[in-house]
């Protein structure tokens, strides 16, 4: 019955499902993978509409033959397809009990998503939900970490074991709390993120052993190029990249760091100082 490369976990504890809800009446919510609707309907009780992405037809028949015949049936419409393929429409709150396997690009789908919404609450499995709120210096701090946490403040709100789902599965659960920065911070995500890709190589390396490999040297080298000759600088033909990008971290005292120990501040200072030397990491 249920479809496990879909990630088919139905919730069967309500008292998880009102912990994840929060509603006021005139929400439009958005659930990401309703399955048969044990969320569903519960938050439909409390708001204005929801719009449910379903992937798996059955999963949908289902949750509609649910709602028909009942008031809930004009505030629900769903969307049969992959949500990672699909145009999402207004909301103001994201709700799901998430499958798994898309926890990642989900968070940032819902991160890039204009009008932002005021929050999203998510099941996700235990050690990705920490890794999401973990803070400088514990085990789990990583560049996911760090990419969330620059466009959204993220709480935990629960934990949630196996034994709330049916057919349980083989991790813990927890709820997070995402509540995107309105406004966002004016910081190319790319960028930022290409900056971080060579910063958690090794998180627990000094920064500057991070940089100094050859293949990063490189790239550094490749983009320093293009963006001057893209935007007219001179190019000082005898740079050594090495040098710079060695004076660049010492400047600002981070050479020594390490990415497991840097706090937001610490990554947004690195990435500016390089882009005002012209170093780009995208
Ligand atoms: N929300 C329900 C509940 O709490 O009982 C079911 C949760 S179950 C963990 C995940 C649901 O997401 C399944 O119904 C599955 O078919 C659906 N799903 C899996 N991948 C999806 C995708 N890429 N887009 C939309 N739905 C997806």
């Amino acid at each position: 019955l249920f479809n496990k490369d879909l990630g088919q976990h139905i919730l069967k504890n309500p008292l998880v499902a009102q912990g994840i809800a929060g509603l006021l009446g005139s929400d439009t919510v958005l659930e990401v993978g309703p399955g048969t609707g044990n969320l569903t309907v519960r938050i439909l009780a409390q708001c204005k509409k929801v719009v449910a992405v379903e992937f798996d037809p059955r999963m949908a028949a289902e949750l509609q033959k649910r709602v028909n015949g009942t008031p809930d049936q004009r505030k629900l419409h769903i969307m049969l397809g992959d949500f990672m393929k699909t145009e999402l429409p207004y909301f103001d709150v994201c709700i799901s009990n998430t499958p798994y396997q898309i926890s990642s690009p989900l968070v940032f789908k819902l991160l890039e998503h204009r009008p932002l919404f005021r929050c999203a609450v998510l099941m996700f499995q235990r050690e990705f939900a920490l890794r999401l709120i973990a803070k400088p210096g514990d085990t789990l701090y990583c560049r996911l970490t760090v990419n969330v946490q620059l466009y959204a403040k993220v709480d935990h709100i629960m934990k949630v074991g196996k034994n709330n789902f049916r057919p349980p599965p083989q991790v813990e659960s927890s709820v997070v709390r995402l509540e995107p920065k309105n406004p966002p911070p004016p910081v190319d995500s790319k960028e930022f993120d290409g900056l971080l890709r060579i910063a958690f190589v090794r998180k627990h390396k000094h920064l500057v052993a991070n940089f100094k490999q050859t293949t990063v040297l490189h790239m550094l080298k490749q983009n320093y190029n293009t963006y001057c000759s893209a935007h007219n600088i001179m190019l000082e033909d005898d740079v050594d990249i090495k040098d710079k990008v060695v004076e660049i971290l010492e400047s600002i005292g981070m050479a020594e760091k390490r990415a497991a120990n840097c706090d937001m501040d610490d990554f947004l200072k690195i990435l500016l100082t390089f882009n005002n030397a012209n170093i780009h990491f995208s």
